[in-house]
């Protein structure tokens, strides 16, 4: 007869209010703030708490091309106060993200932060086994209230001939580079392909950019797409667009990648052609959910299922780390309660940081358009205004509007130029509270600043819309 000690019992499912499965800035968010509030949260994180943005994105790219502005801004003395010499030097960058960004890529900090807010803490990979219950490894949990998922994206690598074999690099591998390769190529014009190709070029790398798309950052207005395209050029960055790798190879040389007839040759090459959510595993389909689609699709309280949330990229209204945390706010609220919590998303602000920043929010003139608004548009160029010809070397840039005609009211606008992402608050603000244009056209804007050029913009709508 079998005791109870040599029988294989199930263990017994560890009990909790709440399961955070992945804990990037949003997962992360959430946790603390629903154990802050006194709930039984686990936290599950199979990788470094805090997600991509501090450790593989926004915060270590953002160290690369603050740094890089600091070098094209000395490099734009001559014309305006002397002479300069400038000596690119990628060392402190690298330091700093190793230092004071990422802790050499350990998350001790941010466990002991969620740990003393009252969270338990578990490293490994999850994966939903039903609405309440979620397994890592051989441990099991069972949630009282809620699961809530936020287990963002991976890097996404095309099929192309060859690729695979070979030692590219993408935003993983890049932050953690200690020197400016001699020459590049970037698989990607978007936001992260861009912003990483200045920063390098202004740190001395021969830089090309392949974009498969007509024009690059194409999810913006084509006035975007123009005015990086013509600094790139300017700066010496080579630009292929409707160029789409078809083979790559690797030797100790470097790399050889052809493209649309051609062949280009660098010393590293940089995949940045898009994210791939991380869905694929995750146990969805035991809760019904379809998990053929590339992201989940939420009600207004970022519920996928009763009781099962889901927050950040994979949701897909926006890859950016203040869409993550928006939506755990909201997710998390709901959880401890409030009914009258509901996400909006009308006024989504994203910025590239490219040297002119690229701000934009809200709809693009097509997305406008296709939607069926009646759209009224106005450009205004910030080297026309007062601020812009101060500031000379370095002002190209723009601010767009997107109109409601019927409604009179901005649906979208870009605000491209020094400082762009900053100058973008205010039109955030516009769409976000639907302020009506004649408002926007009575107010003081302050003078000599680049968000004058707002209101410059505001005076070329239709007079009969202000
Ligand atoms: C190079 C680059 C630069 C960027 N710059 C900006 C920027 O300037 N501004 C901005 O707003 N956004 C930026 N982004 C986007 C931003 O990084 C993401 O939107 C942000 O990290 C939010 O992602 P998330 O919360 O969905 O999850 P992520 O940050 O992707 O984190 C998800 C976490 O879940 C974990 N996980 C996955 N599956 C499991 C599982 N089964 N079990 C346990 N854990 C799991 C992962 O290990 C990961 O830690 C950038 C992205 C890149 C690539």
């Amino acid at each position: 007869m079998s005791t109870a000690a040599d029988r294989e019992e199930p263990a017994m499912a560890e009990q909790a209010d709440v399961i955070v499965i992945g804990m990037g800035p949003g997962g992360e968010s959430a946790a603390g703030q629903l154990a802050q509030a006194g709930l039984t949260v686990v936290g599950i994180e199979k990788n470094l708490v805090g997600g991509e943005c501090p450790y593989y994105a926004c915060i270590p790219t953002k160290m690369m091309v603050r740094a890089a502005d600091a070098l094209a801004e000395a490099r734009r003395v001559p014309g305006l106060a002397g002479g300069s010499e400038v000596r690119a030097d990628f060392a402190p960058v690298a330091k700093r993200i190793r230092d004071e960004a990422t802790d050499s890529w350990d998350d001790a900090v941010a466990v002991e932060r969620f740990e003393k807010a009252g969270g338990h803490f578990v490293r490994g990979t999850a994966r939903v086994t039903g609405f309440r219950t979620v397994t890592v490894g051989d441990r099991e949990f069972e949630a009282s209230r809620a699961i809530l998922i936020n287990t963002g994206t991976d890097p996404a690598v095309p099929p192309i001939e060859g690729l695979a074999d070979t030692p590219f690099w993408t935003n993983r591998e890049i932050v953690a580079v200690t020197q400016a390769p001699e020459s590049m190529l970037v698989l990607g014009g978007g936001a992260v392909g861009l912003e990483l190709a200045q920063a390098f070029s202004r740190f001395g790398t021969r830089v090309t950019v392949l974009e498969a798309a007509e024009r690059i950052l194409s999810p913006e207005e084509p006035e975007s797409s123009a005015l990086v395209a013509e600094v790139f050029a300017d700066e010496g960055i080579d630009v292929h667009t409707g160029a789409a790798a078809e083979s790559v190879t690797h030797d100790d040389a470097g790399f050889s990648v052809r493209a649309a007839g051609t062949e280009l040759k660098a010393e590293r090459l940089l995949v940045a052609a898009g994210r791939r959510t991380n869905l694929d595993g995750l146990g969805l389909g035991s809760i019904g959910v379809d998990t053929t689609k590339h992201t989940l699709e939420t009600d207004p309280q970022m519920r996928i299922a009763e009781g099962v949330y889901a927050v950040g990229d994979i949701t897909g209204h926006g890859a950016f780390t203040h869409m993550s945390m928006y939506e755990a706010g909201i997710g998390a609220a709901h959880i401890l309660g409030d009914e009258t919590v509901a996400a909006e998303y009308r006024a989504v602000p994203r910025v590239t940081f490219t040297d002119p920043e690229v701000g934009a929010v809200g709809l693009t003139e097509k997305q406008a358009r296709e939607q069926g608004v009646s759209v009224a548009t106005a450009v205004s160029q910030i080297p026309d205004s007062t601020r812009g010809w101060i500031q000379k070397s370095g002002n190209r840039g723009f601010i767009k509007l997107v109109a409601d005609a019927e409604r009179r009211i901005l649906v979208g606008a870009t605000s491209a130029g020094p400082a762009g992402g900053e100058v973008l608050s205010m039109l955030t603000l516009a769409v976000h509270e639907r302020t009506p244009l004649a408002r926007l056209r009575d107010m003081v804007y302050a003078y000599p600043t680049f968000h004058r050029a707002i209101e410059d913009a505001v005076k070329k709508l239709p007079e009969e819309l202000t």
